[in-house]
């Protein structure tokens, strides 16, 4: 055997992490009394208590107090009574208390890890290179957005008490994604981790001991889904922050609609691994590797579909299955395994029954030809092949280490495949052509896209979904808003519609008979089912009709929409140009409008001219600000730039007030433009004339046909029809509170992104009234990874 042989022939000893200290504290610990309420230990009021075990043998680990509802009061009471001193805090004291349990948390790294390893499974080489380190650096981190607050979000406060679920994928790492911003931010907290691995939160509770957190300001509690339902559905919690499956995200979504509580939901994937034929294909194996093999798979952003690009396709999958060959499957204690067991047999089990099916529908599932540990929950790692985009494989998400591959011809295919998902959370894209990736990259629905790298993290960096991948941002900048309110001028309550019966008076001395139409696709139409709406001047005369919208209309406004690419593909300084052109064609016609608002509203001359002055002005804010809100770059630790690029949300309905009801209009219809989203609005349903009357103004303005969309009818129906729509991508319901908690419910079919004004209109007049907390509303943030050095 010459020297080559030799180290052909090298296998890998055994490097087992030592697990003693891990072993002493849980068997120091009484897990009967795990929950962490007001800074004291509890058991469960009638003291229930769940299992978790071992994953790599399914020994048990620990009997876990399983809280009850009325443990989740306890916990949302003493969050509550912790709140006013927390919030009042000093931004300096509150860094201290996040900066002591990041430094807290650097003292026990090595029990964090090897605890994680143990309860969850994955290989300790991830919890202790990837997992700690990075929940530490969120503590660290987050200290200076709690001194910074009043600087860098002048007007905002803390939403106040937070209820925060997590899974069990990212056990320590979810925790910090949440309690770290939510403490920066002056809120108080009761999270629940997930039932199958409660250790680290625990050890974390000990640590906020340690480090000074105060009494109520973090609460722990352990269960399972009742106890998860339980916080969602406590009217003492203001804001819900859930991560988890789509599924449960659309149950928290229903249950929450019409309570107020703000929500993020970050929620699964089934990410886009794109490998163009120039990529340098050795680093995207490695890529790949990372990408789906990463925590047995069991990753929300997985990059679980492979597009390969078809002349490169045979060489990278042989170069991908001899990889796989080399994966190490084991103990997940072993410094060298890559592969750990699944955290669970459910898991394994949905994992095993996924590939079969997958099977059955005519994907080739290839293994590498590895034993298997004797015990434990371990899956080998999978690649199917010759996978059709309607496979199970290519649509679900698998959460375990199973690739699905396809091929693509050209780009124009691969960004269509990779957005053949009702999913958006993640994407890589792999060339050596730069300009290439960043062409892919703004074309990919997906909240994080990594170029020429995958799953890359960081504190200083939003992550979250498009689409069903869920809404709002974790971490940097664009995650601390998540826990933030701006001050909104609220105007008055506003009362359901009243459906009149009666005929409205015919006006004196009209001649000319109108009916204003619908304005779809650039052109006035009239409306699907003929009818139309008699409205009424101040007086109760006739003033005018309107078509009567219905869900058809609704559906060809909503297509015309999506159809129209002019506006979204402009630029910024395009929208902008047109913004002021309506601005200017609008304030040509200003005597008109200040008529008609007279007439309809009542209101004196003065104020009506007010009105228009204050729209006109508006769309000029508007028409500025377009090309101004721009998105940031990120500096993480790694060598990469990160680009947090604003997108446009994409089709957003707006249902608009009655109150100021031209001004009300334009001030949501502006900047949802001026950030290149297309519209469908739903004028107020009392005054629909002032937007009828705006159909000219729009058509004279140089505004691409299909961008603004107006259908004037029933203003709750017309909400509803939205709310169901699966293409509309956002909508913004003002109107009354039983339409927009209706909104909120029936928009889980993709989880549209609704800003609901639960029932109160604004003081459209004032300053507050515009600006940021609008454009916001109106972009999604894209973070767009870019390594750089040789
Ligand atoms: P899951 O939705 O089953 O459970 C998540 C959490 O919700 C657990 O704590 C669970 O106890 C709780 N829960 C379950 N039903 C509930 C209910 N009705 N009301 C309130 N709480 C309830 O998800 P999982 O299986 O624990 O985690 C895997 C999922 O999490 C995957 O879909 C994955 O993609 C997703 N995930 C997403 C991200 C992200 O940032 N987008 C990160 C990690 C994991």
């Amino acid at each position: 055997m010459n020297i080559l042989d030799r180290y052909h022939a090298m296998d890998y000893g055994p490097a087992p992490e030592a697990r003693n200290e891990a072993d002493a504290w849980l068997a120091a610990r009484d897990f009967s009394k795990a929950l962490f309420i007001d800074g004291t230990w509890k058991a469960a009021s009638g003291g229930k208590t769940f299992e978790t075990s071992e994953p790599s043998s399914g020994k048990l680990l620990a009997k876990v107090s399983d809280a009850r509802a009325t443990d989740i009061d306890a916990a949302v009471a003493a969050a509550a009574k912790a709140l006013p001193k927390w919030s009042a805090s000093s931004g300096y004291v509150r860094a201290n208390v996040l900066y002591a349990i990041g430094r807290a948390m650097q003292r026990h790294q090595r029990l964090f890890a090897v605890l994680e390893t143990i309860d969850n499974g994955k290989p300790i080489r991830e919890s202790r290179d990837i997992d700690v380190p990075l929940a530490i650096r969120h503590f660290i981190h987050h200290a200076g957005w709690a001194q910074a607050l009043d600087r860098d979000f002048p007007g905002h406060k803390g939403v106040g008490v937070v209820g925060q679920i997590i899974p069990w994928n990212f056990p320590l790492l979810m925790l910090a994604w949440k309690i770290a911003p939510a403490l920066a931010a002056g809120c108080t907290v009761v999270l629940k981790p997930a039932e199958f691995t409660p250790l680290t939160s625990i050890l974390f509770a000990e640590i906020c001991e340690r480090a000074g957190v105060p009494k109520g300001v973090v609460n722990i509690v352990q269960g399972g889904p009742e106890a998860g339902a339980a916080i969602v559905n406590h009217p003492g919690v203001q804001k819900i922050a859930f991560t988890g499956s789509s599924e449960v995200g659309k149950i928290i979504r229903k249950a929450t609609a019409g309570s107020g509580k703000k929500l993020s939901l970050e929620l699964g994937g089934k990410s886009a691994f794109i490998v163009f034929e120039d990529a340098d294909l050795d680093s995207a194996v490695e890529g790949l590797v990372d990408g789906i093999w990463f925590n047995q798979g069991q990753v929300c952003c997985a990059g679980s579909r492979l597009l390969v690009q078809e002349g490169i396709a045979d060489a990278l999958i042989a170069k991908v299955k001899t990889r796989m060959s080399r994966l190490r499957v084991g103990s997940p204690l072993d410094k060298n395994t890559d592969i750990g067991p699944l955290v669970d047999l459910t898991q394994l089990d949905r994992v095993k029954g996924l590939v079969a099916e997958g099977a059955r529908q005519g994907a080739v599932c290839w293994q590498p030809d590895a034993a298997l540990p004797s015990s434990g929950h371990y899956h080998l790692p999978t690649l199917a092949t010759g996978v059709s985009p309607a496979n199970i494989l290519a649509q679900e998400e698998v959460f375990g280490p199973v690739l699905a591959a396809m091929t693509f011809r050209n780009t124009e295919e691969a960004i269509e495949l990779a957005n053949n998902t009702r999913y958006g959370l993640a994407a890589s894209v792999w060339s050596e052509n730069v300009n290439l990736a960043l062409h892919v990259a703004p074309q990919l629905k997906a909240g994080a896209v990594w170029v020429n790298g995958t799953n890359m993290f960081d504190a200083a960096c939003g992550f979250g979904g498009y689409r069903e991948s869920g809404f709002g941002r974790e971490g940097g900048r664009e995650g601390m808003f998540e826990y933030l309110t701006a001050k909104l001028p609220l105007g008055p309550v506003i009362k359901p519609a009243a459906i009149s019966a009666q005929p409205v008076e015919q006006a004196d001395g009209s001649t000319i008979d109108r009916t204003a139409k619908l304005f779809i696709g650039g052109k006035q139409i009239r409306p699907d089912g003929n009818y139309s709406l008699a409205i009424a001047t101040a007086k109760g005369k006739l003033a005018g009709e309107v078509g009567l919208g219905s869900r058809k209309d609704i559906r060809d406004a909503v297509s015309a929409a999506r159809a129209c690419k002019g506006w979204p593909d402009a630029t910024a300084y395009n929208r902008s140009q047109v913004l002021y052109y309506l601005a200017e064609n609008l304030s040509g016609r200003a005597d008109e409008f200040s008529a008609r608002l007279v007439q309809l509203t009542g209101v004196t001359a003065k104020a009506a001219r007010e009105e228009v002055d204050r729209s006109i002005e508006r769309l000029f804010l508007y028409a500025g600000l377009a090309d101004k809100f721009e998105g940031r770059v990120h500096q993480p630790p790694a060598r990469a730039v990160t680009l947090a690029l604003h997108e446009p949300v994409g089709v957003v309905g707006i249902v608009a007030p009655d109150t100021s009801p031209l001004l009300g209009l334009i001030s949501l219809v502006a900047p949802a433009l001026a950030m290149g989203n297309t519209v469908v609005a739903v004028p107020s349903e009392k005054y629909p004339l002032l937007a009828t009357d705006l159909y000219q103004v729009i058509e004279y303005s140089d505004v691409p046909a299909g961008a603004i969309n107006i259908v004037t009818g029933r203003a709750a129906e017309l909400a509803g029809v939205l709310a169901k729509h699966d293409d509309v991508d956002g909508l913004w319901v003002f109107a009354d509170a039983e339409t927009c908690a209706k909104a909120e419910a029936e928009s889980i079919g993709n989880l549209k992104r609704v800003w609901s004004s639960n029932g109160r209109s604004l003081d459209w007049a004032s300053d507050e009234a515009a600006g940021d907390a609008f454009l916001r509303r109106a972009v999604e943030v894209k973070n767009v990874w870019v390594p750089y050095g040789d």
